[in-house]
């Protein structure tokens, strides 16, 4: 089973990264009332940008968006919100805290309100001319950050209000957002010469256009890279609904036979049945080596060319590495820390692994394979030990997780249990593809809560992996509620074929809703602390605590049934996919932290490095850091991490490991206070799950915990720990 899911919080902000905040809010530019966008050639009234969406709770208004609305609007949106911060940083009164930190938060709301449009599309239904917009404004964007955060006279009024912040009288939150816009200001550059800045804001952009070059070349690689046969035989194994699909994909794409798409990850999902093992080589080769074919979408230069600019950032910026520069404002501040909790996870989890490896040789040896495993062999097998293990096989348990079941008896109704809020569906809201369905989401009091978009299948214009992200974010201050939607990649079944999902996908839909749930119940008054808006290694923490409700016996009890039958799995089978939970996981954890570790090592570089060849690094990365095992390859490549390169986890990446330390360990909180409980529900979402980034984190989850979190829970969940159970 997986850990770990892809997720963007926040996208609307991630191409402006870390001033994703000052794009957060408010038309209004300072001294004046309501003031509508300028109008110019390209941008008026018909542009259904212009205004603040008429729909309920202001929902993109996609009936009416035609892709060439993005450009003239983010253009127009920039350019509002250059005045509207001149204005502050030029204002003849005195600095205090609303004429400029909270004029701030007030700023951008036409560029906030169309790039959280653009990236939900870019994101999940992209196509050529959305693609040259990206590339176009991408820059540009970062150009806009830059501007704002390396203002010099707004910084001014920002440093002076910090400097007399203990006088001020502010609320916690207020005295938060003191701090941290100081901190954010000082973490791009505003204390570098006029021209120190200068070359930062050239180095920023040339980052952003070569990150912007590494997502379409891997889109395009990616779906390049799919498999292609004729031969019917290469699929044995395969269901026939899979092979149905792969011929419907064959058939989408114009070629003749067969059609296995590349999903994001190194390992493809359809290792796990395919049997005839040239079919599994071929496979794991098109995905091994899907960047790296010399061609246009080769992405070895681009990433080698981003991580020796990244150390040059950090060395204008007076860091070591780009990696201490990042993890400053983090949970885990320095990579030094962050490398000593991942050396210390490594020997039990390649110890794990090795274990399940002699399992799996096991099973070949005694099938007279006469190999060695290999890395993609170990899917295959791995199956073959869980079946024989636990007697399951995802043919036998995928028709009681039918899709729409686990969203609404598993997923929403989770929440309800815990939380008390409910979910309508809504026709009404326009959507930006015929797959994507809406839901209102009411608290427990019947008043509106969120709207809840989700849109699960696979398409090739899609990006990889499973994210959430948001359209409106909350804040009392613009008088916002929450619209944020899940994306995923799960199988698209046949025509008229219920979709039926594996164990796997039905956790990513746990783990997404977990993400969601932090949008959904963000109660904060400023844009900038609400909701998802906190650190990296903070952010997936909410996500992988709601996975393990997915197996909880009255969740689980209520959303398994068959699909056909409405019969509710039976009981010993449910039973063996709880105890299998521990199944795999020496592999799981290894592939994380060696793709975790290529993270670390690459933005580990000293400014002084040359330029390196990723494929010499990447293994003298691997053999550093004892990870580089032969059966269980990193996750992701370097040559197609997109979280590292693209997507805002550079340097970040041992986030998802350190939120597991964070999951695990709240869920025995839950276990040792009476598990599922309204109470216990209300008093998570009261002191976690609302307050963004509104106080420190480690404070907020200390107060919640009562202790500070340590990683016992996390490897006893995951049968890590030396006797761990490998039953
Ligand atoms: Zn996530």
């Amino acid at each position: 089973m997986e850990m770990m899911r892809f997720t963007r919080p926040r996208t609307a902000r991630m191409m402006v990264s870390f001033m994703s905040n000052l794009i957060a809010a408010g038309t209004m530019a300072v001294g004046s009332v309501n003031a509508a966008p300028p109008a110019t050639a390209d941008f008026g009234p018909s542009n259904p940008f212009y205004s603040p969406s008429a729909l309920p709770f202001e929902a993109p208004p996609f009936d009416r968006i035609k892709d060439e609305d993005y450009q003239p609007a983010i253009e127009a949106g920039m350019a509002q919100q250059q005045v509207e911060i001149q204005a502050i940083a030029d204002n003849p009164a005195a600095p205090t805290f609303d004429n400029t930190i909270v004029a701030m938060e007030k700023t951008g709301l036409l560029v906030d309100r169309v790039m959280a449009a653009f990236n939900g599309v870019t994101g999940a239904n992209t196509n050529p001319t959305l693609q040259n917009v990206e590339t176009v404004e991408a820059p540009k964007l970062a150009a806009h950050q830059d501007f704002i955060y390396l203002n010099t006279k707004l910084f001014a009024r920002v440093a002076a209000i910090y400097k007399q912040r203990a006088t001020l009288k502010l609320d916690a939150e207020s005295l938060r957002l003191v701090e941290y816009t100081y901190d954010q200001f000082v973490h791009a550059g505003a204390n570098l010469s006029e021209a120190d800045k200068t070359k930062l804001k050239k180095l920023n952009e040339e980052i952003s256009s070569l990150s912007n070059a590494f997502n379409n070349k891997l889109l395009a690689a990616t779906k390049d890279g799919a498999y292609v046969t004729t031969d019917k035989g290469a699929l044995a194994g395969l269901s026939e609904s899979r092979i149905a699909a792969a011929a419907q994909a064959a058939k989408d794409r114009k070629v003749e036979g067969f059609v296995i798409p590349l999903q994001n990850t190194t390992q493809q999902p359809d290792l796990v049945s395919l049997s005839n093992r040239a079919a599994r080589q071929a496979i794991f080769e098109h995905s091994w080596n899907r960047a790296e074919f010399g061609d246009a979408n080769d992405t070895r230069d681009t990433i080698a060319q981003l991580a020796h600019l990244r150390a040059q950032k950090a060395k204008l910026l007076g860091f070591p590495s780009f990696a201490a520069w990042k993890l400053e404002d983090q949970m885990a501040k320095t990579p030094e820390a962050a490398l000593k909790f991942m050396d210390a996870i490594v020997p039990a989890a390649t110890a794990k692994a090795a274990r399940e490896a002699g399992d799996i040789q096991a099973v070949v040896d005694a099938q007279k394979g006469g190999f060695r495993v290999q890395a993609y062999d170990w899917n295959f097998y791995a199956e073959q030990v869980r079946k024989t293990r636990y007697n399951i096989d995802d043919a036998q348990v995928k028709p009681y997780f039918e899709l729409d079941s686990v969203l609404q008896n598993g997923v929403f109704y989770a929440a309800t249990q815990l939380y008390g809020i409910t979910f309508k569906e809504r026709h009404d809201i326009p959507v930006y593809q015929p797959d994507v369905r809406v839901f209102e989401v009411f608290d427990a009091d019947g008043k509106h809560l969120a709207l809840f978009y989700c849109d699960y299948f696979k398409r090739d214009n899609k990006n990889g992996g499973a994210w959430m992200s948001e359209f409106v974010g909350q804040s009392r201050l613009r008088g916002t509620s929450p619209v944020v939607y899940n994306v995923a990649n799960l199988p698209k079944p046949a025509a008229g074929e219920p979709a039926l999902i594996t164990f796997t996908d039905v956790v990513t839909m746990f783990h997404e809703f977990g993400h969601a749930l932090h949008g959904m119940f963000s109660n904060a008054e400023y844009p900038t602390l609400a909701g998802t808006a906190t650190a990296r290694d903070f952010v997936e923490f909410p996500s992988q605590f709601n996975e393990h409700w997915a197996t909880y016996p009255a969740i689980f009890a209520h959303y398994a049934k068959h699909y056909k039958t409405g019969e509710p799995m039976p009981e010993d089978l449910a039973a063996r996919i709880g105890k299998a939970q521990a199944f795999n996981k020496g592999y799981g954890m290894t592939e994380i932290l060696a793709a975790a570790e290529l993270d670390m090592q690459w933005h580990f570089l000293s400014p002084t490095a040359p330029l390196q060849k990723p494929d010499e690094f990447e293994q003298q990365a691997l053999e550093k850091t004892h990870l580089n095992v032969s059966y269980v390859p990193p996750r992701y490549r370097s040559t197609y991490f997109s979280h590292i390169w693209q997507s805002g986890y550079s340097a970040g990446y041992y986030a998802y490991i350190w939120t597991q330390m964070l999951a695990d360990d709240a869920y025995q909180w839950f276990d040792e206070h009476g598990q599922l409980t309204r109470a216990n529900g209300d008093r998570f979402r009261q002191m976690v799950l609302s307050r963004g980034n509104t106080e420190d984190l480690a404070k907020m989850y200390e107060n919640w915990r009562g202790a500070p979190p340590n990683t016992k829970a996390m490897l006893k969940h995951r049968g890590l720990e030396e006797s761990g159970p490998d039953k």
